[in-house]
């Protein structure tokens, strides 16, 4: 079976590689550019277990692909040839469309760069799928940003809750389940959206909350710089599961989940912002003073966003294994063993 995640260089994609790859007879196929971070790729790549495949010069796939490795290919999901070219070498049974704009605030500051790369880049993987004649299971990541403004008397929520993005993030999130749902039902393309809530653990973008306040306490405690810890909003709540957990969900999203179908993934716990970081202060033996930094707070926020997954959970099992905890050590530790 032949699998294609796009956006694999990212924090869930080379997790979910390197997932995929203690199985036994998948052929796993991801995209990078140039300008990729691939250092999240370097567990791979120093197993030996990286081949890049030059998707530019060569129409169909090598004869011997080794599936042990994750095959690697150059492409843009905003460039819709570059989209072409890749999904008809590779014939993919199964997609992940990982590949966005994943920071709420960027969105805030280039929002026509996020809708375009996620809304025209789904546009491209979906026309790219169709062009080339294949049938393959293609699940969607959306978002809990899609719920956005959340009323107190719908928490937890369900995929029945009304979508109200606060974000152009949130908006484009809410467009690409759309168009998945438009290309099920006008071309009958097996599209599956899942609304993932947060996620986090080694590999999480420095911008991140979670990883941000991380960092700052490894920088500290090596003396790299001053006991200040700079925060935004620490009243946010936010349903946060492990990204190791959470790769295991989409798998059986595509393996269990029915196509045309919405489905919420998160833990159903949720806690406050501070709450995340006074955990992460007590695992470290610095002293450290906390300030709000004003450049930190949003134009707006989802307060409170706690999944309600029971949909998902009745047909898969699944359940977070991985307790916050953990999440918040291994991450700690990525920062240390980096800053
Ligand atoms: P990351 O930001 O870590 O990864 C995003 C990936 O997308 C990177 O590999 C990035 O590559 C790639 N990418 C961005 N723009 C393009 C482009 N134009 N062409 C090709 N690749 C591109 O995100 P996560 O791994 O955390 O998230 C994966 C998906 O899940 C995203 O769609 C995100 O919106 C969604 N999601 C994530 C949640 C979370 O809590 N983590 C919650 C809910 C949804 P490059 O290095 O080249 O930029």
């Amino acid at each position: 079976m032949r699998i294609f995640i796009t956006g694999v260089t990212g924090m869930a994609g080379s997790h979910l590689a390197e997932y995929l790859l203690q199985g036994e007879g998948l052929e796993v196929y991801g995209t990078f550019r140039w300008r990729s971070r691939m250092d999240n790729l370097d567990k791979l790549k120093e197993d030996g277990r990286l081949n890049i495949i030059a998707s530019d010069l060569e129409p169909t796939l090598p004869n011997r692909i080794n599936s042990s490795k994750l095959n690697l290919m150059e492409a843009d999901i905003t460039d819709p040839f570059s989209m072409k070219r890749v999904v008809a070498m590779v014939r993919p049974d199964r997609i992940f469309h990982l590949a966005a704009q994943s920071y709420v605030p960027v969105s805030w500051i280039a929002p026509a760069e996020t809708l375009h790369t996620n809304i025209v880049g789904t546009v491209n993987l979906l026309e790219a799928v169709r062009a080339a004649g294949i049938d393959p299971i293609i699940h969607i990541a959306g978002s809990s940003e899609e719920y956005g403004y959340v009323l107190p008397n719908e928490l937890p929520v369900t995929e029945s809750n009304p979508l109200r993005p606060l974000s152009p993030y949130g908006v484009s999130k809410v467009a690409q389940e759309m168009l998945a749902y438009q290309y099920f039902r006008s071309y009958g393309l097996k599209t599956i959206v899942s609304r993932g809530f947060n996620h986090e653990g080694p590999r999480r973008g420095e911008v991140f909350v979670t990883s941000s306040l991380a960092k700052q306490i490894a920088e500290i405690e090596k003396g790299l710089k001053d006991a200040v810890l700079y925060t935004g909003d620490l009243s946010s709540k936010r349903d946060w599961s492990d990204v190791r957990d959470f790769v295991k969900a989409y798998w059986l999203v595509v393996e269990k989940g029915t196509p045309g179908e919405v489905y919420n993934i998160g833990s159903g716990v949720a806690r406050e912002v501070r709450e995340m970081l006074d955990m992460l202060l007590g695992m470290t033996d610095a002293s450290i003073e906390v300030k709000l930094d004003p450049a930190r707070l949003r134009p707006s926020d989802a307060k409170v966003l706690i999944c309600d997954a029971t949909k998902f959970r009745k047909f898969t099992g699944w359940q977070p294994q991985i307790p916050f905890e953990k999440t918040l050590k291994d991450l700690l530790d990525y920062w240390r063993e980096r800053v």
